[in-house]
């Protein structure tokens, strides 16, 4: 690992902890040259995964990219910098075991939502906006109904522990597969 400041290539360790989500590891590092200190990531080497997007375009899949979406989307909501990148590592970790090496950019999306909301309300409807590409009010309302009525699960689920979405909460409950659950079209818009 070679020194920023004066490129020499030995340094000793000072500092490692693991980040939240266990995915990686922060080394606080002092050159032993010029004793500057520096800091260094380690990450688990991921199988490349290549993102299909809505024009049919293939990109490699870019972890810097949906952090800065993520950081936007969570703009003035009070979640530290630090919580955004675990949540990264842990979208990216889930991505690679539920699809593999090839992903739609919708079910990145559709990936990321939940964890939004577990969250930040806000950052949530900040985030699908910009996704599913909203076009109205419409959109925005429809989205609120959502996450109303998964705040109502919630509520109810504290009263009547045999409705609580334990563990992976993709496994909706029935009474929440009848909220809707996709993105609309435009022609379904128009049908409003
Ligand atoms: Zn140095």
């Amino acid at each position: 690992m070679r020194c920023p400041y004066c490129q020499h290539t030995e340094s000793r360790v000072l500092e490692s902890r693991s980040t939240e989500a266990g995915q990686s590891v922060r080394r606080r590092r002092e050159c032993l040259r010029c004793k500057h200190r520096f800091t260094t990531y380690e990450r688990i080497e991921f199988v490349p995964v290549t993102v299909i997007k809505r024009d049919g375009n293939r990109e490699s899949f870019d972890r810097s990219k949906l952090l800065r979406g993520i950081v936007r989307a969570c703009e003035k909501t009070g979640i530290p910098q630090r919580r955004l990148e675990a949540l990264v590592d842990e979208i990216e970790a889930e991505l690679q075991q539920r699809f593999g090496r090839e992903v739609t950019s919708n079910e990145i999306g559709e990936l990321v939502l939940p964890y939004l909301r577990d969250e930040s309300e806000v950052a949530y409807v900040r985030f699908a906006s910009v996704y599913r590409q909203f076009q109205g009010i419409r959109d925005f309302v429809e989205t609120l109904d959502h996450l109303k009525s998964h705040a109502e699960l919630i509520e109810r689920a504290k009263v009547s522990p045999t409705v609580a979405p334990e563990g992976d909460e993709r496994e909706t409950p029935a009474s929440l597969n009848q909220a809707p659950q996709k993105p609309y079209s435009c022609a379904e818009m128009n049908q409003l």
